[in-house]
């Protein structure tokens, strides 16, 4: 029998789904109990193709928008939030719908609309298309808020054409990255109101500072995550630039190349906010089947929160 090759597995804590991922799929799972299959979702509920796939075999039907649900049909709007059009989109239909939208999401809501009522121009930090993006700017006029995703478009706003501005920022962000932003959006305007508390979330905060603790003691860094999840881009980033070049994302563990794993020595593995334990689980199984494997788990935070559930599905 061959002797298993021996490799360090760096568990970097926390990792995986988050309390906004974990509301969101419960409230899918909770409808489709409660109201019976099919109940459709508009936008994937979280970035993750096993967690969609998932639901679909239970009968969850995901649309691009409200022209896909039938009459009468019941619908849920994403983690991800969604602009005001949409729930006055789904009144006007008189469409059921449930909000899956993250508590932390909603609240940057709130900042965007109450600066909008203090007559300050908004900067949000962002990526263009990302469906969070979408929602938050959709809460206020178009041109009440400007998107800011790099240092460019920091160099092209003309100070002069506002009097009062304010910044906020989509929750999954590269904690780093954005604080440069703001340092150049903040030597432009001096008097910029910034959030009470970060908008990039607790969940993001954690799992780009676990990653980090490990990049530079590995080889290469798996991280599970879907490949249109801004979670999970932002990690493979943050391990990349903390040391460790060798850093994939794996949103099936179908895809990994075991083969290639044998050239290192150590190993990191997470997941992002979206990405189920049962996929880090698969992973190790089919690790200690092929290599004899010690682990080594990196703890930097405790996280206990959980966000209630809407009241229609608590009864
Ligand atoms: S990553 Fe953060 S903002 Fe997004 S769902 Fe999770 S807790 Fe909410």
């Amino acid at each position: 029998m061959n002797k298993k090759i021996e490799k360090i597995l760096y568990l970097p804590n926390p990792r995986g789904f988050c309390a906004g991922v974990e509301r969101a799929i419960n409230i899918v799972e909770l409808s489709l109990e409660k109201y019976g299959p099919p109940i459709y979702v508009r936008h994937e509920i979280v970035h993750n193709p096993w967690v969609v796939k998932d639901l679909e075999s239970k009968g969850v039907i995901f649309v691009d928008e409200l022209n896909d649900v039938p009459k009468d049909a019941r619908v849920i709007f994403s983690a991800h939030g969604v602009a005001s059009s949409v729930k006055d989109e789904a009144n006007d239909k008189k469409m059921p719908f449930i909000d899956a939208t993250c508590p932390l999401v909603l609240k940057v809501h709130i900042e965007a609309k109450k600066h909008y009522e203090s007559g300050a121009h908004i900067f949000l930090i962002g990526h263009k298309g990302h469906p969070e993006v979408d929602g938050t700017m959709g809460q206020i006029p178009y041109d009440s808020i400007t998107l800011v995703e790099n240092t460019n478009d920091i160099k092209k706003i003309k100070p002069e054409e506002f009097d009062k501005v304010a910044l906020i920022t989509q929750t999954t962000l590269s904690v780093d990255d954005t604080a440069r932003l703001i340092k150049n959006l903040k030597e432009k305007f001096p008097k910029l109101i910034e959030p009470p508390k970060e908008d990039i979330c607790y969940a993001t905060t954690n799992r780009q500072a676990a990653v980090k603790s490990i990049a530079k003691k590995c080889d290469a860094i798996y991280v599970i995550g879907g490949e249109n999840s801004s979670n999970s881009i932002r990690l493979v980033e943050v391990a990349s630039q903390s040391g460790c070049e060798n850093t994939f994302l794996i949103s099936e563990i179908k895809s990994i190349n075991w083969d290639q794993m044998e050239d290192f020595q150590s190993i990191g593995l997470t997941a992002s906010a979206s990405a189920p334990e049962i996929l880090i689980n698969e992973f190790l199984d089919l690790f200690k089947s092929k290599f004899k494997a010690t682990i080594k788990k990196n703890i930097i935070a405790d996280e206990n929160i959980s966000f209630k559930i809407p009241k229609e599905l608590r009864e």
